[in-house]
């Protein structure tokens, strides 16, 4: 039936009728905030390029950590900025490290129940050359070294295990990683710790804010070696396989905006829980547009947020996490 009888503008008249249509919902339940934690106490140093974004020492992350669970987010996404770097990378799975330390805090504390702790697991934030991996040299200069650095991954997630995170999420793009780090938590009796694989990242602009956020800008060379060409949908599907086979409980993709047929196509093809992440770039390309007075802030936000959702994640990792949850 066609124009007069079909009219779809009739289920557009009023807010109450556009409610009961709407297809796709978004509530603070499906937002996952990430922090940066750094040395020290009472710290928030703003990050320059991400407005709203601060590096937190732990005391404020659980403060953060307490005000997410009042909004009812649903969890957090922890990355560690340490006192000290080397070419390992020890920060990263030291018991005392930065993260670990923030986990056992906010274990600690009343909010510890009502949120997901999610640990990023990777290197770069604690290797003095930046790359995610252990780097050798090579004829063509340098490489990031695949298998042996599979090891102190599995190391790291272990210790944030330990500290009480409640799901382990590895983003550094070698293979084999979830495999390696399945088998050293169920050795460490961590069988029922969850993998939330970053098991679709490219190699992206968007994460340039993102580097200054978490100081973890690569010193030389860049990360195509192991993140994925953008131009690559099938790649991209077969990671997420891959990912899942080695035993991977939940995956994440990103970013979000500037893949979200990766987002559709993955929801399409898997049966399994998948988050997006919208990367530091595509929160700061809307802040600066609602510093010049260019976009209506809350609308922009939550359209942002909705597209996410609509091409078919079941969780969102953003920046604008307690700032959505504040207008839903
Ligand atoms: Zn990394």
């Amino acid at each position: 039936m066609t124009f007069p009888a079909t009219r779809m503008r009739r289920l557009r008249r009023t807010d109450a009728l556009r409610a009961l249509v709407r297809e796709t919902t978004l509530d603070p339940g499906d937002l996952i905030y990430p922090l940066f934690v750094c040395p020290g106490k009472g710290v928030r140093s703003p990050i320059g390029s991400m407005p709203g974004v601060f590096n937190l020492s732990v005391d404020e992350v659980v403060r953060e950590a307490e005000e997410s669970a009042k909004m009812r987010i649903a969890g957090l996404l922890l990355f560690g900025l340490p006192a000290a770097k080397d070419e390992q990378g020890t920060g990263a799975w030291e018991a005392n490290g930065i993260v670990q330390q923030a986990l056992r805090a906010i274990k600690q504390s009343g909010a510890a129940q009502k949120l997901v702790l999610i640990a990023d697991v990777c290197l770069c934030e604690y290797t003095s050359h930046g790359h995610c991996g252990v780097v050798v040299k090579s004829a063509g200069g340098f490489e990031v070294d695949n298998d042996p650095t599979l090891d102190l991954l599995a190391r790291t997630a272990v210790s944030q295990a330990q500290a009480g995170a409640d799901v382990v999420a590895p983003s550094d793009m070698m293979d084999g990683r979830v495999a390696a780090i399945r088998k050293a938590l169920d050795g460490a009796g961590f069988a029922n710790t969850p993998i939330l694989s970053y098991a679709s990242k490219f190699a992206s602009a968007f994460y340039g804010p993102f580097r200054e956020a978490a100081d973890s800008a690569p010193q030389f060379g860049d990360r195509r070696t192991y993140q994925m060409d953008g131009a690559n949908l099938r790649e991209a599907l077969r990671e997420i396989e891959l990912d899942l086979e080695e035993g991977a409980d939940m995956i994440l993709m990103k970013p979000a905006m500037p893949y979200l047929d990766v987002v559709h196509a993955a929801r399409r093809r898997f049966g399994v829980p998948m988050g997006a992440y919208q990367v530091s770039g595509e929160y700061s390309m809307l802040q600066a547009a609602f510093e010049k007075g260019w976009l209506d802030r809350d609308r922009a936000i939550l359209e942002s947020l909705v597209g996410i959702r609509r091409a078919g994640a079941d969780f969102i990792v953003t920046y604008f996490a307690k700032e959505a949850a504040k207008l839903l």
